[in-house]
């Protein structure tokens, strides 16, 4: 049986390694860390947003950025110190302008593609990671910000997706926690939520029930193609057949090993956990997802205690520092939007997108034989890997003994 070695035990290692399994290949995943989900797949916004499927490559979004580098509470700051990685990013981005429709509708395509694959994932593994079909609300204070959400729109539907728009007394009775001012809002009833890791650890620990073998803790020190096969170096070489590099922002580095340009660049951004400790904590925070396109915030319930607040992107090369400056902002966004919700008990967490310039995964073969990508997900990665792992499976192709695994749990009951 041909043996595949996953190198990156994320979201999208996990499922790219299901969807080897799925289709009779052997699987070994590695990753440096202990355990399954614990760098970018660990605490992010928890929306499985396809209404989030715009890409950012475009003029208005840079002169917005340029304005923000100067408000230090801003959802965007960027290190001035220069880095040959950080500006031929900056200038790749610029370059990609030009495929910014094009782009988005694709991207919006492949979110709602992947609906239905994270379903079978949960399904079949018996996930609880506490899933809720809760919609995502978009809501604008201003009406330049609402017209601009229109224009998106219009993308979206190219893409296949419905967001509806709904007035500000709408918005309100959808999140009657609320408050401040509203010039209307969009909402996607097709999108939903949940907890990455708990899904990223839940489906390594059914993997391993199937016969995956994890490397776990292990440094990954070289990669190496030849006649045919690699060989991946921790503290010792193995080779195998073939390996889907799914490494998160260490892939590039894997890339290059491996003959490859994966010009990925690490997008810092930051999430607080709200522990809703007490009733009315519980009862002020909303179980509707939002995305706050000003602020750039994105929130999701996670079961009944528990409110996640995500956003900002930092340009500051690997530093992983959780900067109470950049959580700030993170905090009194709730105090001020959610005054009823205690933010007593927050949990702050910083993680680096992996993002492509086009921000568009790399799916697909590398140059040499054997070798195969699925990284680069960037600010969407737990909306799309289920249907980036399909897509990966399809080009490595099936195995001598493709698998039928079956549903232990219906997702709606996870
Ligand atoms: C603040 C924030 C909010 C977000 N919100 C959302 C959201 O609401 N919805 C959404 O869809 N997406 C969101 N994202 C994006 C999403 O979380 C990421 O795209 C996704 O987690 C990336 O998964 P990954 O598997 O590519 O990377 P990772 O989860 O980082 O996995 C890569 C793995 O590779 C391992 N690795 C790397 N290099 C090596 C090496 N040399 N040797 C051994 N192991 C190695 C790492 O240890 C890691 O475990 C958010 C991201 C952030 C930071």
């Amino acid at each position: 049986m041909p043996h595949y070695a996953v190198l990156g035990a994320g979201i999208t290692g996990v499922t790219t390694a299901y969807s080897l399994l799925k289709r009779g290949h052997d699987v070994t995943i590695y990753d440096r860390q202990r355990y399954a989900g614990m760098e970018t797949s660990f605490a992010n916004g928890g929306q499985l947003s396809a209404s989030n499927a715009e890409v950012w490559n475009r003029w208005a979004t840079v002169l917005k950025g340029t304005k923000w580098l100067l408000k230090p509470d801003a959802p965007l700051s960027v290190n001035p110190k220069p880095s040959w990685h950080k500006l031929s990013w900056m200038a790749e981005f610029l370059g990609q302008i030009r495929n910014y429709e094009a782009n988005t509708v694709a991207t919006t395509k492949m979110a709602i593609a992947a609906r239905a694959g994270l379903k079978e994932m949960a399904e079949t593994a018996g996930i609880d990671f506490d899933f809720s079909p809760a919609s995502i609300v978009h809501f604008y204070q201003t009406e330049k910000d609402f017209a601009d959400g229109r224009r998106v729109n219009k993308l979206l539907a190219q893409g296949g997706l419905r967001r509806d728009e709904i007035s500000p007394d709408e918005v309100r009775r959808l999140v009657p926690q609320l408050t401040g001012p509203l010039t209307g809002g969009f909402v996607t009833e097709s999108d939903s939520t949940g907890d990455i890791h708990k899904f990223t650890y839940g489906m390594a620990e059914w993997l391993a029930e199937q016969g995956v073998r994890f490397r776990m803790g292990q440094e990954i020190t070289d990669v190496a193609a030849k006649d045919g096969g690699v060989t991946v170096t921790t503290d010792e070489a193995r080779r195998f057949d073939g390996v889907v590099v799914c490494a998160g922002v260490g892939s590039r580095d894997i890339a290059a090993k491996l003959g490859d340009r994966v010009n990925i660049y690490p997008v810092k951004g930051y999430s607080i956990t709200v522990n809703l400790r007490d009733a009315q904590s519980r009862a002020a925070a909303p179980y509707v997802s939002l995305l706050d396109d000003k602020a750039k915030i994105v929130t999701s319930r996670l079961g009944e205690d528990r409110f996640r607040v995500a956003g900002t992107a930092e340009f500051n090369g690997f530093n992983r520092d959780i900067r109470a400056d950049r959580v700030k902002p993170l905090v009194q966004w709730v105090e001020r939007l959610f005054p009823g919700v205690s933010t007593e008990h927050c949990v702050p967490w910083a993680g680096l997108r992996p993002m492509m310039p086009n921000m568009m995964p790399k799916v697909g073969p590398g140059r040499a034989p054997g070798v195969f990508y699925n990284t680069g997900h960037g600010h969407l990665g737990w909306t799309l890997s289920a249907a980036t792992a399909e897509a990966l499976g399809e080009a490595v192709g099936e195995g001598p003994a493709p698998r039928s695994l079956s549903a232990a749990v219906p997702l709606a009951a996870a």
